[in-house]
């Protein structure tokens, strides 16, 4: 037997990954459970990555002429109520307010009184109330097309949650565009999907697919879901990001009409976009290993961490004096439009100290001493190495260096997330070869099995319904990029439409 060697976080990925995913939330110190169920508290290490990957889609939306607005937390029911398809695909998950205060009742206690005259929602998504007011701004095609955004909170009711990947409220933006034109509000729904996969791809270092689903995993109410993929190191997939088209459902239900430049009122063609949380957790369970989170630097919630190893009460002062000019020179730098961001701890641990960072996935750990000074050198752990893997760097060439460092990370971790998608990816055209691979070998591990498959699939509901009860698979997308190609469906056998994505999914 080999020494076993130790990992910081227990169970490993491969004991059990459901509660490996757990205990790295919880050791990375991004969030805890709240006393609410089903609810999360994002703790500041956590809120700082959302706060930069907002950031950077922010910057994105805007460069394509979206601006920010906010609408309120409360839907009126009769609003939700007047697009049938959407009301029905969020019945279940509604929370709803009834009442407007409290009152003391005959036994003492606080209970509900003052009953409203109509039901509020609190919002599982705002097209209807953003649709309201759409009407109101439109009048002529001179006033579209509008292009909104709104970074808010929403609520969908969950009975399973999960941390950031499943949770009753969770943090989103979702857009919102009214145009003219079919062509230009189907463009769109285009151009917000690219920005998705590019702030995925570019900064999560998270590889995705893009495509289209399938008509039973449509947003409630759209014409087309268009939506991007992500494989986790469970091998299941992850919808990261959806585009909506709505076509004109929407603006007839809320009433968005327009004069065109023929003098003829014509309903708007409406698009929505959301993105949320949800990142956060497939970050997490893309790069993630058996020692903690690990931070893709362009997110990341800070850079480097520089930690001063003195043993001698005497040699305290020179080293911390040594780190704050390291750290002001490199807060001096900038790295993909933010100052490198640069933690100093000098918390006297010992090995506890540097296995926290290890942990809370800080993509650069710099340790100095006495002689690692002397010699106007530093001692530097990468996140993206074995954490023994360290080495002592020249100080100036270590700054001099640093993007360059923090952008090998960033690639690295792009290129292993992808040939780990590649190596679990296969093309199947038999039925048995298709059961087989979603099929998990080992019962006590369920959840491993074989990956994304690139099938055919004959276009219909049954066949897909199908897949899903016999091994809760799904079609996750007809993949944007796939090339026309003959074969027969991988359920029934008659001819399909092309290949598909299916997987298992979150
Ligand atoms: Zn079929």
């Amino acid at each position: 037997m080999g020494k076993q060697i130790k990992t910081a976080i227990t169970p490993t990925r491969a004991e059990d990954y459901p509660q490996w995913y757990q205990e790295v939330v919880k050791a990375s110190d991004l969030a805890e459970r709240s006393p609410v169920r089903g609810c999360m508290v994002i703790k500041p290490w956590g809120y700082s990555l959302w706060e930069n990957i907002v950031n950077v889609m922010d910057g994105m939306f805007k460069e394509t002429g979206v601006k920010n607005a906010y609408f309120p937390l409360f839907i009126p029911l009769s609003f939700l109520e007047k697009e049938a398809e959407h009301v029905e695909g969020f019945a279940k998950e509604c929370a709803v307010v009834t009442h407007h205060r409290l009152e003391k009742g005959s036994r003492g206690a606080l209970e509900p009184a003052g009953k409203l005259a109509e039901p509020l929602v609190v919002r599982p998504t705002s097209e209807t109330i953003i649709g309201d007011s759409f009407s109101k701004w439109v009048a002529s095609y001179r006033d579209l097309p509008i292009l909104i955004n709104q970074w808010a909170n929403v609520v969908r009711w969950e009975m399973r949650t999960r941390l950031f990947l499943r949770t009753s409220e969770f943090l989103w933006q979702e857009g919102h565009t009214a145009h003219a034109t079919q062509k230009e509000a189907v463009e769109r729904t285009q151009l917000m999907l690219d920005v998705y996969a590019r702030v995925a791809e570019e900064y999560l270092a998270m590889p995705v697919i893009k495509g289209k689903k399938s008509a039973s995993e449509r947003f409630p109410g759209a014409v087309d879901t268009l939506c991007i993929e992500a494989m986790m190191q469970d091998r299941k997939g992850l919808q990261a990001g959806t585009s909506h088209f709505l076509g004109q459902n929407f603006a007839k239900a809320s009433g968005i009409k327009f004069q065109t430049d023929q003098e003829t009122e014509e309903y708007a063609w409406t698009t929505s976009w959301g993105s949320s949380t949800r990142l956060v957790g497939g970050l997490i369970m893309t790069h993630s290993d058996d020692d903690g989170i690990v931070l893709p630097p362009k997110v990341a919630s800070s850079h480097i961490v520089l930690m001063p190893i003195v043993r001698r009460p005497d040699d305290r002062a020179s080293v911390m004096e040594f780190i704050e000019s390291l750290a002001r020179e490199l807060k001096d730098k900038t790295y993909h439009h933010r100052r490198l961001e640069v933690e100093i701890d000098d918390r006297e641990i010992g090995g506890a100290r540097g296995w926290e960072w290890i942990k809370k996935g800080i993509p650069v750990r710099v340790e100095i001493g006495p002689r690692d000074m002397a010699e106007n050198s530093v001692y530097v752990g990468r996140r993206d190495k074995p954490y023994k893997d360290k080495a002592s760097i020249n100080k100036d060439r270590f700054v001099a260096e640093i993007t360059g460092f923090l952008d090998e990370i960033q690639d690295g971790l792009f290129d292993r997330a992808l040939s780990f998608r590649k190596k679990y990816t296969v093309s199947i055209d038999d039925r048995n070869e298709f059961y087989d691979f979603f099929t998990p070998k080992n019962q006590e591990k369920p959840e491993i099995h074989g990956g994304f498959s690139y099938s055919h699939w004959c276009g219909e509901e049954d066949c897909e319904a199908r897949i899903k009860d016999d091994l809760s698979v799904t079609i996750r997308c007809i993949p944007s990029d796939g090339v026309p190609e003959k074969g027969k469906c991988i359920c029934c056998g008659r001819p399909g439409i092309g290949r598909v994505v299916f997987a298992k999914a979150y």
